[in-house]
């Protein structure tokens, strides 16, 4: 396939210039799948001043038409969903039927965003002063800087941008280096959807574009998703602005001796390895009580030994590549480091495809404790520790046992552990007898602890981050 250049989108303009990025598909090394131009800070600059010129005419818009833009942007995305789940598969390394579910979720959050944008509320309140009455307002935040991950290329921009413009904010977003095609192609659907100029604003670059952008006087809030280091570095460089952070995870799922033994272990593949255990919410701890351990480790083994790994187009593949060489190596030192710490690794290896690419054999540790570093470090790829618990409250207390807080589950057919587990999980995101990653759009999304800082994204609780209140008293 042809090779496409990308170019940064300021001020309704694609930016020439730039340092070219090639990159390549993690399922076949030989697919140059586009070359980036990386901007230099000073296209940053001018796309936050571009973001800048165009907040008082966005945030002025009356809301329908705010809203019928965002419904145009959610046409615009099923229209070319094809294309965009074919630029994820090949850049990202997504099995294509994943991918074309993510573009779909990308449209279906600007919809209802676009609703959202017509229900924007205040308050009004009797004032405790006579003659006085009082108004709470929610205005938007600002010029908003969005800085967003590798493994969901179009979900995870299109969830932090239908918000922010929903709110009456304007945009500059930054998207991974590792997988920019999303969130490129969510730019072009926005400029074919007629978004005014300066309203949305993409720069393309690693890091120290990211740095710019999060430092930039003019940025009022900052929304990240990513790792726990980068997020401790923005927070700090972006210290006085609103501050969003999405990060890690090591995520527990508990199965106990009552559990469906079918579910759990749905629940654990599909947590575990399905994408590649690419997602933050993925369940890397599964934790097992004594008297289900040895029936529910078999089949689990089993299972894991079936799943198809390959090249991400192929209709036959359930897990595609791992995204790159450097979380090739990571995973598979990982695995090494299990087994010198005493774990028994089956899985884990290197696995070789018609064509050259990044294909790890899922690996699943056994008979290591809650510990060891490879249960206590996300390590972002098809990898995961069977840890075992005599019995649910010490289940529990493993699971807690982790300074990060985004996603847990449990799987059991008992009520009163149910209960409990919703009411004492100390993560932000807690599921019962279903994955640890299947997550909705129209609720709050995110975590506690060290996964997590700032209020919710998603549904109609991202409001919270994406305005500011105003509180007026009006003399009679
Ligand atoms: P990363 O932290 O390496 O990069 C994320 C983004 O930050 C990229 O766009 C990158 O260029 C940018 N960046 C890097 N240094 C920066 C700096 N100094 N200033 C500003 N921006 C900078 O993360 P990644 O490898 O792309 O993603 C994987 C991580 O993301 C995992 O830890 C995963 O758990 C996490 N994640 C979290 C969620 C969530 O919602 N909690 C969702 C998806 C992924």
């Amino acid at each position: 396939m042809a090779t496409q250049q990308y170019r940064s989108f300021v001020a309704g303009q694609w930016q020439d210039g730039g340092e070219p990025v090639a990159l390549y598909n993690p399922s076949d090394l030989q697919d140059e799948v586009g070359v980036y131009m990386h901007a230099p800070v000073e296209v940053v600059n001018q796309a936050v001043r571009a973001a800048e010129a165009a907040l008082d005419a966005w945030r002025g818009l009356h809301a329908m038409a705010r809203s019928r833009l965002l419904d145009g942007i959610a046409d615009g995305l099923v229209r070319r969903r094809d294309e965009l789940a074919l630029a994820i598969a090949r850049e990202q390394g997504k099995p294509l039927r994943d991918a074309l579910a993510e573009a779909t979720r990308a449209a279906d959050i600007f919809r209802y965003f676009a609703s959202e944008a017509i229900r924007q509320k205040g308050y009004t309140y009797a004032s405790i002063r006579p003659g006085v009455r009082v108004e709470v307002q929610r205005n938007p935040a600002g010029v908003v800087a969005l800085v967003t991950p590798w493994n969901f290329p179009v979900v995870i921009p299109a969830w932090k941008t239908a918000a922010a413009l929903a709110y009456g904010n304007t945009v500059v977003m930054k998207p991974s280096e590792i997988a920019p095609c999303g969130a490129w192609i969510l730019a072009d659907v926005m400029r074919e959807a007629g978004l005014p100029a300066g309203v949305f604003n993409l720069v393309l670059g690693a890091g120290q574009a990211g740095a710019a952008l999060v430092a930039h006087e003019a940025v009022a809030a900052v929304s990240f998703t990513g790792s726990v280091a980068t997020g401790k570095r923005i927070a700090a460089a972006a210290a006085g602005k609103r501050i969003q952070l999405e990060m890690g995870g090591k995520n527990p799922l508990i199965v106990l001796d009552d559990a469906d033994l079918d579910t759990a272990v749905a629940c654990a593949i599909d947590g575990a390895f399905l994408y590649a255990g690419q997602r933050c919410t993925a369940s890397s701890r599964i934790i097992v009580t004594e008297g289900i351990h040895a029936a529910f480790v078999e089949r689990l083994l089993a299972r894991t030994a079936s799943l198809a790994v390959g090249h991400a187009l192929d209709e036959a593949t359930v897990i595609g590549p791992v995204v790159n060489a450097e979380q090739f190596e990571k995973n598979r030192r990982y695995a090494e480091l299990a087994r010198q710490e005493g774990g028994t690794v089956a899985g884990g290896r290197a696995l070789s495809r018609p064509t050259r690419g990044h294909y790890f054999e899922p690996c699943l540790v056994t008979g290591l404790d809650n510990s060891a570093t490879v249960c206590r470090e996300e390590v972002f790829g098809p990898f995961a520790c069977v840890l075992t618990a005599r019995d649910y409250e010490h289940a529990l207390a493993i699971a807690n046992d982790t300074p990060f807080g985004l996603s847990s589950g449990l799987c059991t057919t008992s009520m009163k552990y149910a209960q409990h587990f919703k009411a004492h999980t100390k993560s932000g995101l807690a599921s019962i007898n279903t994955s640890t990653s299947g997550v909705d759009f129209h609720v709050p999304f995110g975590g506690n602890g060290a996964s997590s800082y700032g209020p919710r994204e998603q549904g109609e609780f991202a409001i919270e981050f994406f305005t500011t209140l105003r509180t007026v008293y009006i003399g009679d």
